[in-house]
């Protein structure tokens, strides 16, 4: 945006009595974490050799991370790093994956990727906004406070967006183009040689620099804080205003005003989260002797209590962005014995980030099948079905004999 003024410095926002609105449901979350540092230069400047092997996590460990934690990890993992949770940018430029790719594969959506990430000696999580798919570098770090602050008036901007332009004639005096009056919130001086893309009604969404957020966390510049603000702008031929969110006057994200909104439920969400009370500490000790594939299975980092558990490696790997854990657990195991055929109905549950699923085995059959539970309820149905077929043909059963197979 070129045309709003620089907020009043001397007037700190009071953050931490900002409300928020109820978070909402919905939110998009993935499991997967990030490799990379945030912040890694402060990390690496407080950590002194005698506590460079801090006991991780022992003490709190948040309810919201899914790091996993062990005692090698290297200094940039020694954080907790909570789920993902992604949103599609509609008006911002798809993101470019390479010209050898083929033009199909070239192109993919932006996406904004918010998760929460707390060093393990600091008290407090920090709400980090990440552009970059790599998850390498945060396009802005929020307090908490910060995030309610933003998450308010995001909800205000996209009221602000979708409220109609004024019917009405334009004010006497007003360049050629502008044939309706302005919203009563424009303080856009509009020209006659405005370009067509700078014919947009726009004005403070708050008076006295309240709509700006001073982001304690990140370097200032020049001795000025880095700052986010919130700024609807809106075109005088479109129906809708868009939703900026402006970094520092550098750079900025543009949102529809519904984008504006499910930006504000994730960060109220991601706030509510990163107030909940610790989960369970020590992730890093093996699960009680299990195995997979001779390797020892550790709790899950996402506390499943279905999930058996996962492998250090499966832990590390997950923590690269885009990599997720494969969450499973037996559920239960059905012997069967027909004529000479011993074998087992095992019954799993599984799930990615996606809803979990059950998985049906046959063991000693062909492969198996996975069921939602629409597909568990059909087949509950068709197996009451075929027993009644059966009990059908055998009228010399006892009457108790059925009903002790029906319990079951
Ligand atoms: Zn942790
Ligand atoms: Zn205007
Ligand atoms: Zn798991």
């Amino acid at each position: 945006m070129a045309s709003h003024p620089l907020p009043d410095l001397s007037a700190p926002p009071d953050a931490e009595t900002a409300s928020h609105p109820a978070a909402g449901d919905g939110a998009e979350t993935t499991d997967g974490s990030g490799l990379a540092p945030v912040r890694a230069s402060v990390e690496d400047d407080s950590v002194d050799a005698a506590e460079s092997h801090p006991a991780q996590g022992e003490d709190a460990e948040p309810a919201w991370c899914v790091q996993g934690h062990f005692e090698e990890d290297p200094l940039v993992d020694r954080r907790h790093v909570g789920a993902e949770v992604m949103m599609r940018l509609s008006l911002a430029e798809a993101v470019d994956r390479g010209t050898d790719l083929p033009p199909a594969q070239r192109w993919e959506p932006a996406y904004l990727t918010l998760r929460l990430v707390q060093p393990l000696r600091d008290v407090l999580p920090t709400l980090c906004v990440y552009r970059d798919p790599e998850l390498a570098e945060a396009w802005a770090t929020c307090r908490v406070p910060e995030a309610g602050m933003l998450a308010d008036l995001l909800v205000l901007a996209a009221a602000r967006a979708e409220e109609p332009i004024p019917a009405g004639d334009a004010a006497p005096g007003a360049p050629f183009w502008l044939q309706t009056a302005c919203p009563d919130w424009c303080t856009t001086r509009h020209q006659p040689d405005d370009c067509y893309e700078n014919r947009v009604h726009q004005g403070d969404l708050l008076p006295d620099g309240e709509g700006v957020i001073d982001l304690l966390l990140e370097p200032a510049v020049k001795g000025h804080p880095e700052q986010l603000e919130v700024v609807v702008a809106h075109h005088y031929r479109s129906t809708v205003g868009a939703v900026h969110l402006v970094r520092s006057e550098r750079t900025e994200l543009q949102l529809t005003p519904a984008e504006a909104r499910t930006l504000a439920r994730h960060l109220s969400q991601l706030i509510l989260t990163a107030a909940a009370a610790d989960g369970a500490a020590g992730q890093k000790r093996p699960n009680g002797g299990e195995t997979r594939n001779g390797e020892p299975l550790f709790p899950c980092p996402h506390r499943h209590h279905w999930c058996q558990g996962h492998s250090k490696s499966e832990i590390i790997e997950a923590r690269r962005p885009g990599n997720h854990l494969a969450h499973s657990g037996p559920v239960g195991s059905i012997p069967f014995a027909t004529g000479n055929t011993l074998g087992t109905i095992d019954i799993s549950i599984s799930g990615r980030p996606e809803p979990p699923t059950a998985y049906l085995q046959v063991v000693n059959g062909d492969g198996g099948a996975t069921l939602d539970p629409t597909a568990i309820d059909h087949t509950i149905a068709a197996l009451q079905r075929a027993k009644a077929l059966i009990l059908e043909q055998m009228p010399w059963l006892p009457t108790a004999d059925r009903e002790g197979s029906t319990a079951r």
